[in-house]
């Protein structure tokens, strides 16, 4: 039942602007399609939306007589009370969206919400509510809304507007979102009588090959799913052989609603960003489930923002999933040698097309539909796991190590970079608990209120002395520098790098972190870390962990051991990203049985 909502809710919902352009009447027709339970939706847009946006449904209908009322401003069958706000379940909730298009643009409303194949429509001229008129035509169950001439009567809003082709593309761009966040439901859109854009209804990764193709799909990893108090993470990210230049491909579904929550998507790219090369992003769907009443939707007008009670718990989930997927499965040779070059704004051809199947649901009371929403699952078929534990084999021009699984696949290993990875995890580790310890003991100082700072840092910071050298190392840094480093000085000794002021930007580096290979050529290296260290960035700490591990690992080059090469790969297989190397270089290669059968012919 559609009703207007009481005062006391109209005045609580966000306000503003609702329709901004052909995008944002996308984005609010879908979300009524899908709170319609419909299980196909299909969009056709004429230049770019601006002349018409049509977007057909198979959901349960609207009643005949309930056609006028959903087109008045605050009228809705998802909320009642101010009470509801607190959780809402459904994507639309404010009864706003219809009555907003209809004051910009004609729309024309056809519904059938019965399976005799009648269907009532209704046509309002733009920002004339009054001049609705009622037809009958024939229809399977489902809604048709139609709009056109967007803004035509308000020049100055259609001024604001870009052209045709951004407008569409921005309008793909929704679509796109919506079809990842929704793998189970049918996408069809048709830009200018072409058919641009459709998706089976079916899987994730199903869905993932027809926006992008075989190839990417092919290479989809799963990401979780994890829960926490936060709430649940699934969904899928491409291995990093496909990555893009933009974060375009992101998306974060968040219970089915695609949106834009600045910590999550940081969260993401602190996931990625190790891992990846500079300037490249990965393709990435996140769903995240929570409880509805740990979600307030109703901060943005256009519902492309969320707040979240557990954000920060959520976040770290992500982020944690988002490294440990990508940083865990070893490229593999027989995609490498399988593959075309993937691009990732590709469209696959689509098969055929479709009518939305007719169907026969009546609207769920509002108390049922809550919390309905679930994530859907990833795929039908195996997918690639996280490195197996290996068995050495030998060493291949003193560079990359042969190995084993159980399961007869041969993996090529970079001894440099694997070690690199494992010198690094133990760093950043050794860093963590250090900082802990000399928080608790500058804590415990501050309790007794006995003795000052200085000496807890003498207690603490003592026992991570790194190695003295027989002579400090001079080192000139700029002001700049030199002023970052200052305030790190107590933090560098955490790991065992000691500076100190030598007047002007000149330091004299006293002791270096004990890592295999410091002793080597400690001049160069104390110039290295001192300039690592003073680096005016957030990630500096990380860097220079890289660049201590770097250093320190085993050459290309290098002869090792059998025993040697095994305790390599067995401490590779114990760390969080045994995949990639500090640098986001990948660091190991994997041939399945499986390729060898093929290639041979077994
Ligand atoms: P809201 O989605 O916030 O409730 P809208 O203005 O988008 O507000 O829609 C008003 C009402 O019209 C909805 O509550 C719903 O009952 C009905 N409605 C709109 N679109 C559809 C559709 N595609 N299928 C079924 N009902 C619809
Ligand atoms: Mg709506």
């Amino acid at each position: 039942m559609i009703a207007p909502l009481p005062r006391e809710v109209v005045e609580r919902i966000a306000a503003g602007e609702v329709i901004e352009r052909p995008a944002s009447v996308v984005r609010e027709l879908i979300d009524n399609a899908l709170d319609a339970g419909a299980t196909s939706v299909r969009i056709e847009l004429g230049e770019g939306g601006l002349r018409l946006i049509r977007v057909a449904d198979d959901g349960w209908g609207i009643a005949p007589e309930q056609l006028a009322l959903a087109c008045q401003p605050h009228t809705t069958s998802k909320v009642r009370a101010l009470a509801d706000l607190d959780g809402i379940a459904t994507l639309g909730f404010r009864g706003e969206a219809l009555a907003s298009i209809a004051a910009v643009a004609t729309l024309e409303l056809v519904s059938a919400s019965g399976d005799d194949g009648l269907a009532t429509g209704i046509t309002l001229a733009a920002g004339d509510p009054t001049s609705a008129a009622l037809s009958h035509t024939a229809r399977a169950c489902g809604t048709t809304v139609t709009v056109r001439d967007l803004f035509q009567t308000i020049p100055a809003r259609r001024a604001l507007l870009r052209g045709v082709r951004a407008e569409a593309t921005r309008a793909l761009a929704v679509i796109r979102s919506y079809a990842l966040a929704h793998p189970a439901i049918r996408f069809t859109l048709v830009d200018d009588g072409r058919l641009t854009l459709r998706t089976p209804g079916t899987t994730l990764r199903e869905t993932v090959a027809a926006l992008f193709g075989a190839d990417v799909a092919r290479a989809l990893l799963a990401l979780g799913p994890l829960r926490d108090e936060g709430g649940a993470v699934s969904g899928a990210i491409a291995a990093r052989s496909i990555s893009v230049p933009t974060r375009e491909q992101i998306v974060l579904a968040i219970n089915g609603r695609p949106v834009t929550n600045r910590a999550l998507l940081a969260a993401i790219e602190a996931g990625y960003r190790p891992l990846l090369r500079k300037g490249r992003h990965p393709l990435l769907i996140a769903h995240c489930t929570v409880a509805p009443d740990l979600l307030d939707v109703n901060v943005h007008p256009g519902k492309a923002e969320v707040l979240l009670r557990h954000e920060a718990a959520l976040a770290r989930t992500l982020r944690d999933a988002v490294y440990s997927t990508l940083g865990s499965v070893a490229q593999s040779a027989d995609a490498l040698a399988q593959s075309t070059r993937p691009t990732a704004a590709h469209f696959a051809p689509p098969i055929q097309l479709r009518l939305p199947a007719p169907r026969s649901r009546r609207g769920l009371p509002i108390a049922e539909r809550r919390g309905r929403y679930s994530a859907p699952p990833l795929t039908d078929d195996a997918l690639p796991s996280k490195l197996p534990a290996l068995v050495a084999l030998g060493q291949f021009d003193e560079t990359l190590l042969l190995a084993r699984t159980a399961h007869g696949d041969l993996y090529l290993v970079d001894q440099h970079r694997a070690h690199e990875r494992i010198l690094y995890e133990a760093l950043v580790r050794q860093r963590a608990t250090l900082a802990q310890t000399a928080a608790r003991a500058v804590g415990a100082l501050v309790d007794r209120d006995a003795t000052t700072v200085e000496d807890a840092e003498d207690d603490s910071y003592g026992g991570a002395a790194g190695q003295m050298l027989l002579e400090p190392v001079l080192v000139e840094l700029t002001p700049l520098q030199a002023q970052v480093l200052l305030a790190r000085l107590s933090e560098l000794a955490t790991l065992g790098l000691e500076c100190q002021p030598f007047g002007g930007s000149v330091f004299l580096v006293r002791a270096l972190p004990q890592v295999p290979g410091a002793a080597q050529q400690p001049t160069a290296f104390a110039r290295d870390l001192a300039v690592a260290a003073a680096e005016d960035s957030d990630d500096w700490a990380e860097h220079l962990c890289t660049s201590l591990a770097c250093r320190s690992a085993i050459r290309r080059g290098q002869v090792l051991s059998l025993s040697e090469q095994q305790q390599l790969l067995t401490d590779l297989h114990q760390t969080d990203a045994p995949a990639v190397c500090p640098h986001g270089s990948p660091l190991a290669l994997r041939y399945s049985h499986a390729f060898f059968a093929r290639s041979f012919e077994w």
